[in-house]
């Protein structure tokens, strides 16, 4: 057997160092329960960054992909793929979206809806390319959307950007309207700012966007990747928020439960992009849409999201308990089981570090933010032991 030791070696010799890793290595998981390849178990409310929704090794998912692995793993973009289909339909059919495309990312998910909003600026908007964006977003690392994601760490080492983006506060429609030229084809919002720091949207600021976007001609695109799948309670985010239905709406993390699986949507109004517009070697492979299906049929099927709000509710309490208890945590917000916790210090990395000791693996968002993303399946037990590390941790993070 490999040794931990052994493992960390190889990685500071062989990879590209583009990461600090925490330290345990990770090699099982099952539901919200992960374990280290020296035995060690933890709870997991980061949950694979979003990604497992259904928890680590879902029986229906690793079902599907071990059948899909025996039958046909790719055919090339010219021929149908069976488990696309019905993944595609289970959206539609539950979201504002007539069409999709699958893709490998998030990151693609966007480049995709970037394009398709270029190609409507062509067709209906006299050649308009540009894309308004939020100050704070997180969009990917691609080259176009490291010019969407409006945060100077992901943009000035790669300096000149990519144009036809512009990066605008969050919560302020004004300055969208202030942004907003014949040049603009489309807004790109995510409705709660995960990487940013689990951001909420003011009451009526999206439906606000979505009506000037409209008033203009111009697509509101929502950046669902973090928040779709389940993770704010309902199957995609937007479905939190009143009257507020996306023209263009973006998938990713969750969506294959594990398998690297992207997606856009589009309503069929700005359905534009024609044979040999767009196109993508693996993506909406047989092996990650088997995996992509699988997860959504549970997810629909057993009603996971809403029966995840249980969870929820369950967390928001334990959380704003210890905001009682610590006059330094100043906000608990989020929704679903997408939740921040805002501290008036910098030691969400102190408190990360030391519940990661206990046997609990969180985010620090931001130096003073805590992001919980646990499955949308974790139980109120497995909540109770990860605030019991969490105060534990705090109490230790505060006191040095
Ligand atoms: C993670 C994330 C992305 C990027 O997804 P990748 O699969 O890493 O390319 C894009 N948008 C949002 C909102 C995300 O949270």
């Amino acid at each position: 057997m490999t040794s931990t030791a052994e493992y960390k070696e190889l990685e500071s010799k062989y990879y590209m160092q583009v990461v600090r890793r925490m330290p345990p290595v990770l090699v099982r998981g099952e539901g919200t329960k992960v374990i280290d390849n020296d035995g060690k178990e933890y709870l997991d409310f980061t949950a694979g960054w979003a990604v497992l929704n259904l928890g680590h090794s879902h029986p229906e998912v690793t079902r599907a992909i071990q059948e899909q692995a025996g039958k046909i793993l790719q055919m090339s973009n010219l021929f149908y793929t069976v488990p696309q289909l019905p993944l595609a339909k289970v959206i539609v059919d539950n979201s504002a979206a007539d069409r999709v495309f699958f893709c490998n990312s998030g990151a693609e998910a966007n480049e995709g809806a970037a394009k398709l909003a270029r190609k409507w600026g062509k067709l209906k908007l006299d050649g308009a390319f540009e894309i308004i964006t939020t100050l704070d977003s997180f969009h990917g690392r691609t080259q176009a959307m490291m010019a969407a994601t409006g945060q100077p760490a992901y943009q000035d080492n790669w300096r000149p950007l990519m144009p036809g983006f512009v990066n605008v506060p969050y919560n302020d429609l004004e300055a969208i309207k202030a942004a907003y030229t014949e040049s603009t084809c489309a807004v790109l919002l995510e409705p709660i700012q995960g990487e940013g720091g689990v951001n909420m949207p003011d009451d009526g600021y999206l439906k606000a966007v979505m009506d000037f976007c409209h008033e203009k001609n111009i697509l509101f695109m929502l950046d669902e990747v973090q928040t779709g799948m389940g993770r704010l309670g309902t199957l995609f985010g937007y479905q939190q928020f009143d009257g507020v239905e996306p023209d263009v709406m973006t998938l990713g993390k969750a969506l294959g439960s594990g398998a690297p699986l992207g997606a856009f949507t589009c309503k069929e109004f700005c359905s534009v992009l024609e044979p040999g517009d767009h196109g993508s070697t693996f993506g909406g492979n047989a092996l990650t849409t088997a995996a992509g299906a699988a997860a959504a049929r549970v997810m629909v099927d057993e009603d996971i999201p809403a029966e995840s709000l249980k969870a929820s509710a369950h967390l928001v309490g334990r959380l704003t308990a210890l905001k009682e208890k610590y006059d330094f945590i100043k906000e608990v917000r989020g929704m679903g089981l997408l939740i921040g916790m805002e501290m008036t210090r910098d030691i969400a990395g102190a408190a990360v570090a030391e519940s990661l000791e206990n046997g609990l693996l969180l985010n620090a968002v931001r130096p003073n933010t805590l992001r919980f993303m646990p499955p949308l399946t974790v139980t109120n037990e497995e909540i109770d032991q990860a605030v019991d590390i969490l105060d534990a941790a705090l109490a230790k993070a505060s006191a040095e």
